[in-house]
C-alpha cells in the first residue's frame, strides 16, 4: 500500500537578481527553473502545492552594506531584478511568498508571508500557516542559494515537524568562501533534511 503524504514544492528565490547578470549573481542560477518546474509539473498531476519564495526588499533595508547589513543591494520590490527568472514557469495556481518586505534579513521562506495565492484568504498568510491549514507533511526545496536561504527554509521546515527533500539538481550556492555549498549540504543533513535526485523526488511526488 501507498503511504499518501500531503506535499508542498518551494522553489526559493530563483529571481533575476540572483540568476547569471543580476545584482547578487549565483553562479548557473538559472539552471535550478528546469528540475523545478519538472518538480512544479509533477506537483500539478499530483495536487502537490505550489510554492515561489521571492526576496522584496524596500530600497533602504538593513539587510544591505549601505545600511548596516552585509549584502550589496538586490531584489528591490517590483523591481526587474525581483521578478522570477523568465525561465521558471509561475501560474495562477503558485503560492507567491514574499520575504524581507520590511528591509530586514529575511533567509528563510518561513519568514515570508503570501502575496499570491490562489484563494485570496491567505493574502498576508504566514507560509507556515499555509501548511497547516492543508495539513502539508512533506517539502521539496530546491533554489537559490544553497548555503542561504534554501538551507534555511530546508532547516526551519525540520524544525517545524516536516519531512524535507532537498533536491540536489534544483540548487545552487553562492561559495563566498569555496565550499561553503558543501558544507551547507552537510549541515542539512545533520539537521535531518534528505539531499535526493530529481528522479527520487518526482518518484515519491507520484506517491503522494
Ligand atoms: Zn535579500
Amino acid at each position: 500500500m501507498i503511504e499518501r503524504k500531503p506535499s508542498a514544492v518551494i522553489a526559493v528565490d530563483v529571481q533575476n537578481d540572483f540568476c547569471p547578470g543580476g545584482k547578487l549573481p549565483v553562479k548557473e542560477g538559472n539552471l535550478v527553473a528546469d528540475p523545478i518546474n519538472q518538480l512544479f509539473k509533477a506537483a500539478d498531476l499530483t495536487g502537490v502545492l505550489k510554492v515561489a519564495t521571492r526576496d522584496w526588499h524596500p530600497i533602504q533595508a538593513v539587510h544591505f552594506a549601505g545600511f548596516g547589513g552585509v549584502w550589496p543591494e538586490h531584489c528591490i520590490m517590483e523591481s526587474e531584478g525581483a521578478k522570477f527568472h523568465p525561465d521558471l514557469k509561475i501560474d495562477p495556481a503558485t503560492f507567491i511568498v514574499s520575504k524581507g518586505v520590511d528591509g530586514k534579513d529575511a533567509y528563510s521562506g518561513f519568514d515570508g508571508s503570501i502575496t499570491s495565492s490562489p484563494d485570496k484568504a491567505d493574502l498576508g498568510t504566514p507560509l507556515n500557516d499555509v501548511f497547516l491549514a492543508r495539513g502539508i507533511q512533506r517539502l521539496f526545496v530546491g533554489g537559490l542559494a544553497t548555503d542561504y536561504c534554501v538551507k534555511q527554509t530546508a532547516m526551519d521546515g525540520v524544525k517545524l515537524g516536516y519531512q524535507v527533500f532537498l533536491i540536489e539538481e534544483a540548487v545552487r550556492a553562492v561559495d563566498i568562501n569555496p565550499g561553503d555549498g558543501n558544507r551547507a549540504l552537510e549541515e542539512m543533513k545533520d539537521s535531518g533534511v534528505k539531499v535526493i535526485s530529481l528522479e527520487r523526488a518526482l518518484e515519491l511526488m507520484a506517491q503522494s
